[in-house]
């Protein structure tokens, strides 16, 4: 039997299994998908967010300025890209203006560090691309760009260092309680455990069901993006914001961790499974971005892609106990800045067991690091030395992004192997580039055959469904 059985490994989860995995604790994760981190966690602005946004006194306030704090800790100890390059909320007349000094004070209130409002010449001197329209910004230092997957990837994989065991590829079906414990069904299993806690994003509510009727109703709501090329990645060096309005921040402009530019998203309620793209949106949020930063040039846009946020009925977020069985946890209603507050998150449900009578004894030996070979990142002195230890650093797969073969065989072999193509790019950044994998691709469907022994016409792009080839034409009967 486990202590604790986290069902959904997106940050939310892969955040509590990482703060709870430090404790000498028997600890499972679930998900329904076949990786970590593809649920909302894997299609979002990527944006650790400094904290004025939220209402003052929410637990979305305290949660997102802890959160802040806490991502870069963790992005430092488990070498996750994530880069300090603060952020701009741009004001075009009066009413921003006044809007901008409201963020302003609701920012200090939330304890939102360095903020400054600038006016008209040092906002232009701090970005010179941006709109000559703009008559000041609300300048906000703390604020971060991250790499969202790996963020969730590196706790993941620290808490299966640590112990914690993960499953996927196991949707879970039904939740009882017998005899004092949890009896989860799964669609691969059953798993008992003294404490369940559910971080399943847009399915929240109907994780939820399974237990009593949810006090909240979930409003899916899908955002489009652009991601341009490299070459307009210098554009601005902050995250820049317009006035957010009822839907939301608004269309925001930011270079990315590997050096791109992405601009959106936009705010349609819709499905939790809808992560199409369409051209009426993706021409206003064009116009949009245009109004902070005219010259972008959105010829060089290499991927448009969509994620859905789990806005829900309530403002905040909803952290509860069941009131039928208080051993079940839900983290639910986590939209933006879900991916900014997950850890702290994690540190309030880890209190909240706690008070539940867990016994939290911390572990001797917690490891808490986590270093990857990032050939394109390395200086020659390094690159040689990895080339020396293992030659095939020193194949180059992915042209676009310089990823060798070895980054791909280490993240093959890593404590959560991926197992589909997409999984592979998440990890090293493969067919992140101009030609998005049309080069690489076949290359690294050979290589996860070879080192994981998948047969490549079971091999996926994605989720099951999405395999690659369809036959051998060698043996293809049907000509
Ligand atoms: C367009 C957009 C922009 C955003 N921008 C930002 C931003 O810049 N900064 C920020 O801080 N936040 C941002 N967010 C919010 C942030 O992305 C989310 O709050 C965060 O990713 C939610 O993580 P999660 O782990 O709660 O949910 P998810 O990542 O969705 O994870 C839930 C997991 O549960 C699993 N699951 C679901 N049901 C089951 C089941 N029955 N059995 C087993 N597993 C199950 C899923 O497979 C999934 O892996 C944005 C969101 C969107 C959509």
């Amino acid at each position: 039997m486990y202590d604790i059985l986290i069902i959904g490994c997106g940050v939310s989860g892969a955040s509590c299994a990482y703060m709870l995995s430090r404790y000498d604790l028997k600890i499972a994760v679930v998900d329904k998908s076949n990786d970590v981190a593809n649920g909302t966690t894997k299609a979002n602005s990527a944006i650790i967010h400094a904290g004025y946004d939220p209402a003052p006194e929410t637990q979305m306030a305290r949660l997102n300025v802890r959160g802040t704090e806490l991502a870069k800790e963790i992005a430092e100890n488990l070498d996750v890209p994530c880069i300090n390059c603060g952020s701009l909320v741009l004001a075009f007349d009066e009413a921003d203006l006044e809007h901008v000094r409201k963020l302003y004070e609701r920012g200090c209130a939330n304890g939102v560090p360095g903020l400054k409002i600038l006016n008209a010449e040092e906002l232009h001197e701090m970005e010179p691309e941006i709109s000559a329209e703009a008559v000041g910004a609300l300048h906000a230092p703390s604020s971060c760009i991250i790499n969202p997957w790996e963020y969730c990837l590196a706790m993941a994989e620290t808490a299966v260092v640590n112990g914690a065991e993960l499953f996927l590829n196991r949707e879970v079906t039904g939740i009882d309680y017998r005899d004092g414990r949890f009896v989860v069904e799964t669609t691969d299993g059953t798993f008992e455990a003294k404490h369940v806690i559910s971080a399943t994003g847009v399915y929240s509510d109907k994780v939820r069901s399974l237990v009593e009727t949810p006090t909240y109703k979930i409003v899916p709501t899908r955002g489009q993006y652009f991601l341009l090329d490299k070459d307009e990645g210098k554009r601005v060096s902050h995250t820049v914001f317009q006035c957010p309005n009822e839907k939301g921040k608004g269309v925001l402009v930011s270079p990315t961790v590997d050096g791109n530019l992405i601009v959106g998203p936009d705010a349609n309620v819709g499905e939790c499974e809808d992560t199409s793209t369409d051209k009426a949106g993706l021409d206003a949020i064009r116009a949009a971005a245009r109004k902070s930063v005219p010259d972008i040039n959105f010829r060089m846009n290499i991927k448009n892609f969509a994620g859905v946020r789990a806005n829900s009925d309530h403002d905040d977020f909803v952290i509860e106990r069941s009131g039928t069985f208080p051993g079940f946890i839900d983290i639910a209603c986590v939209k933006s800045p879900g991916l900014t507050a997950a850890p702290a998150i994690a540190e309030q449900v880890v209190g909240m067991l706690a008070e539940d009578g867990l016994e939290l004894k911390e572990k001797e030996q917690f490891i808490n690091s986590r270093k990857r070979p990032r050939i394109e990142k390395s200086d020659a002195e390094m690159r040689k030395k990895l080339i020396e230890e293992n030659p095939l650093y020193g194949r180059i797969i992915c042209r676009c992004e310089n990823v060798t073969e070895g980054e791909i065989v280490a993240a093959l072999h890593a404590p959560i192997p991926p197992t589909t193509i997409n999984g592979v790019k998440r990890r090293v950044g493969s067919g992140m580039g101009r030609c998005q994998g049309g080069f690489c691709t076949p290359k690294i469907h050979e290589i996860i055959s070879r080192e994981l022994g998948i047969d490549m016409l079971d091999i996926c792009l994605e989720e099951p469904g999405s395999e690659i080839l369809k036959y051998r034409s060698k043996n293809n009967k049907e000509g």
